[in-house]
């Protein structure tokens, strides 16, 4: 559990679940995954290492999650309003997490004001069904149900008066008056191409007509996505991928993401290029490691037709206008999209 982080939209990660599987080509490089398979600790037994035919190694999720009862209240602990990423190792609605666990998040989150919090998921389907069901039976009742006074978390039911039962928790609150839907979480999807954006597009679009603050995630980008119908979001985050084996992202994509933010007044962030970055000044027959798009920036195959290549190739105009990548590293690639750094955040 770190309390502090390096993504740059958050101030620290609260990770009271922990395990996940994968759900799509966006988890294919899962920073958590391998993470677990090399043995974080609180993380062991959640993936392992499976062998390839071709000699490789790659970890896999064991499809094991786990609930993290000693994290359940972190953010209560917290006095100091943060920025706070639930579940960054994991998945709010994995299937896996029941809904009496979900419930207990909310809680902390409703009981924790100060702080923001922003959940982001590859389920949104599930996010939809938790918030229009559950969590709406659960917490419409909270003003009539919740008399002023002083009030804890337990780390078995949830929220419960003080003294009603259970264990006490670590710290004591004033009830706060309720506001539903919450207004200081955030409700996020991720989306990595156009297949992502049409199958999850309905359900958070659907969170938001219900009233919660909802953004998108198109990290890591890889391929395009056309955003008209995502006119509801209040913010939209952008970047490539980064690790080992990171897949090179277009310069388009990131492009039209900005260009429709900046159109419909939503705050936009271009987090990173990961490690493919601007082919710095090649040369023809330069050593390296570049991608070369052979089909254009708005097509669906555009990282699969991309040929990588151990030297800047010499006859690069063969490939006719194509856009050339260099593995760079995530460092020297940077953050900035035509010169500039976009930092929109709500409120900001
Ligand atoms: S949903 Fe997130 S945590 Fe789960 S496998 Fe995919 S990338 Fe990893």
């Amino acid at each position: 559990m770190a309390d502090r982080t390096s993504i740059e939209w958050s101030d620290m990660t609260w990770n009271p679940i922990a395990g996940c599987t994968r759900v799509s080509e966006g988890c294919r490089h899962c920073y958590a995954e391998r993470l677990a398979a090399r043995g974080l600790p609180g993380f062991e037994g959640l993936a392992r290492w499976v062998d390839w035919p071709d000699g490789t190694r790659a970890p896999r999720w064991t499809g094991v999650v786990l609930i993290r009862e000693h994290l359940m209240d972190l953010p209560l602990r917290k006095k100091r309003p943060r920025r706070i990423f639930v579940n960054s190792m994991s998945d709010l609605f994995h299937d896996a997490v029941p809904d009496e666990v979900i419930d207990r998040i909310f809680a902390v989150m409703a009981l924790a004001p100060r702080h923001t919090f922003q959940i982001l998921t590859k389920r949104p389907e599930r996010m939809r069904d938790y918030l229009s069901t559950r969590a709406g039976d659960w917490m419409l009742r909270w003003p009539e149900a919740i008399p002023a006074g002083k009030w804890y978390v337990s780390r078995h039911e949830g929220m419960s008066r003080l003294g009603a039962n259970g264990p006490v928790a670590a710290a004591l609150y004033d009830a706060q008056p309720i506001t539903y839907p919450l207004p200081n979480v955030w409700m996020g999807t991720s989306v990595e191409n156009q297949r992502s954006a049409n199958e999850r597009r309905t359900h958070i679009e659907a969170v938001a007509a219900a009233g919660w603050n909802t953004f998108a995630s198109y990290e890591p980008a890889l391929g395009y996505v056309a955003w008209e119908g995502w006119e509801f979001l209040k913010w939209l985050i952008s970047g490539g991928e980064s690790g080992p084996r990171a897949r090179p992202t277009h310069p388009a994509w990131h492009r039209v993401a900005r260009d429709f933010s900046a159109a419909h007044g939503i705050p936009y962030l271009f987090k990173q290029w990961g490690e493919w970055g601007k082919a710095k000044g090649a040369h023809s027959g330069t050593p390296g490691k570049y991608a070369i798009a052979s089909a254009g920036p708005h097509s669906e195959f555009w990282p699969q037709s991309v040929i990588e290549v151990d030297f800047y190739p010499r006859q690069i105009n063969l490939f006719g206008g194509a856009t050339v990548r260099e593995r760079i590293g995530k460092r020297a690639a940077g953050r900035l999209l035509d010169g500039v750094e976009h930092n929109g955040m709500p409120g900001g």
